[in-house]
C-alpha cells in the first residue's frame, strides 16, 4: 500500500513541475539543497514570483532578493485531498527553527514568518490552500494525528487519522525543537460578541487568558497573545508559569490551554502536547497587526535563547 501510496503522490506532485508552473532553476538554486529524507520536495529552489501560492508571490521581491532563502514545494495526497506546502529555507542555517503558517487567509502571519526566517534562519512550512482558511471543508489546524485512538474525540477532522499530513509538518521540528506557529484572528470574540475566537479576554473551555498586567505600548489587545498548551491545569503547570512570567515582564498576553486526550481537537497545540516532550508557541495576533506579531515573536525567540544571524 505504501507504494501505492507513493505512485499517487508522485503523480500528484506532477503538476507542480508542469510548464504552467515550473519556473527555471533559479542560477542561485544549488542543486540538491533539500535536506537528507525530504521525499517529495522538489530539489530545487524555486523563484517566487514565478509560482502560483499568492503569499510567495505577494513577497517575491523580497525572498528573490535574498540570496539565502530556497523556496520548494511539496504535495501530498491524503483523506481525499491534496495538501499543498510551500517552504522557505533559509540556508545559512535551514535547521536553526520551524515556523509554521496553517491557515493561508491569515497573510500577516506568513509575512512575520518570513521576514522571522530572514532575520534568525530556519524554515517557514505554510499550508498552500489557494488563500482559504480550509481545503475541500478540511481546517488544517484540526487535522493533527496518524492514530485512530488519539483523533477519536476530533469530531472537526473529517476523514480520519492524518498520518502523512501530520509527518510533512512536524519533520521540519528537531527531537528538541520547540513548535513553533503563526497565527491571525478576527477582532473580539463569538463569547462576547465580537468577531473572532481567540481572546485572552475569554476563558474558553479549557483555555485561561493570562492577560499581561501591565500591557506594552501597542499589545494591550486581547486578540493578541501567546498560546502555550500542557498536559496539566495552569495551577500545576511549572514550565507555563515560567513562560507566563517572563511574557508579562515584557507586556505580552499569553493563553494557556489545557489539554488532555478527551478533549483533544486535533489542533497542533493539542497533537504536540499530547504526543511530543518539547514545547509548543502559538503567537497570535488581529489580522494586519504585523508590528505587534514581530515583536511578540522577538521576545518569544530571546525567551528561547534564539540570537538573529549575524
Ligand atoms: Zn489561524
Amino acid at each position: 500500500m505504501r507504494v501505492r501510496a507513493a505512485l499517487i503522490l508522485l503523480a500528484l506532485a506532477l503538476p507542480l513541475a508542469a510548464p504552467a508552473q515550473q519556473p527555471p532553476p533559479s542560477p542561485r538554486a544549488p542543486e540538491g539543497a533539500a535536506p537528507a529524507g525530504q521525499r517529495r520536495a522538489t530539489p530545487r529552489c524555486y523563484r517566487a514570483i514565478r509560482l502560483r501560492d499568492e503569499d510567495l508571490r505577494r513577497n517575491a521581491g523580497r525572498i528573490d532578493g535574498d540570496r539565502a532563502l530556497c523556496v520548494s514545494l511539496v504535495a501530498i495526497y491524503e483523506g481525499g485531498r491534496t495538501w499543498r506546502f510551500s517552504i522557505v529555507r533559509n540556508l545559512l542555517a535551514p535547521d536553526r527553527l520551524a515556523l509554521v503558517v496553517l491557515h493561508d487567509d491569515e497573510d500577516t502571519a506568513f509575512d512575520t514568518g518570513l521576514e522571522a526566517v530572514q532575520v534568525y534562519g530556519g524554515t517557514l512550512v505554510a499550508l498552500d490552500t489557494g488563500g482559504q482558511r480550509t481545503n475541500e471543508g478540511q481546517d488544517p489546524n484540526h487535522n493533527f494525528g496518524g492514530a485512530a485512538s488519539l483523533v477519536a474525540p476530533c469530531r472537526r477532522m473529517r476523514d480520519g487519522p492524518s498520518p502523512e499530513f501530520t509527518a510533512e509538518i512536524l519533520r521540519h521540528f528537531g527531537p528538541d525543537a520547540p513548535v513553533l506557529s503563526l497565527h491571525n484572528n478576527h477582532d473580539g470574540h463569538a463569547a462576547t460578541g465580537g468577531a473572532g475566537d481567540f481572546s485572552v479576554a475569554v476563558n474558553a473551555p479549557g483555555r485561561r487568558g493570562l492577560a499581561a498586567p501591565g500591557p506594552a505600548r501597542g499589545l494591550a489587545d486581547p486578540d493578541n497573545a501567546i498560546l502555550i498548551p500542557g498536559r496539566v491545569p495552569y495551577d500545576q503547570d511549572r514550565a507555563a508559569q515560567g513562560a507566563v512570567a517572563y511574557f508579562h515582564r515584557h507586556g505580552i498576553n499569553v493563553i494557556h490551554e489545557w489539554v488532555t486526550p478527551g478533549r483533544n481537537d486535533c489542533s497542533l497545540s493539542n497533537h504536540v502536547a499530547l504526543t511530543r516532550r518539547t514545547p509548543y508557541y502559538n503567537v497570535e495576533v488581529q489580522h494586519g497587526a504585523a508590528a505587534e506579531q514581530g515583536r511578540m515573536l522577538g521576545a518569544l525567540m530571546r525567551w528561547l535563547g534564539i540570537a538573529p544571524l549575524q
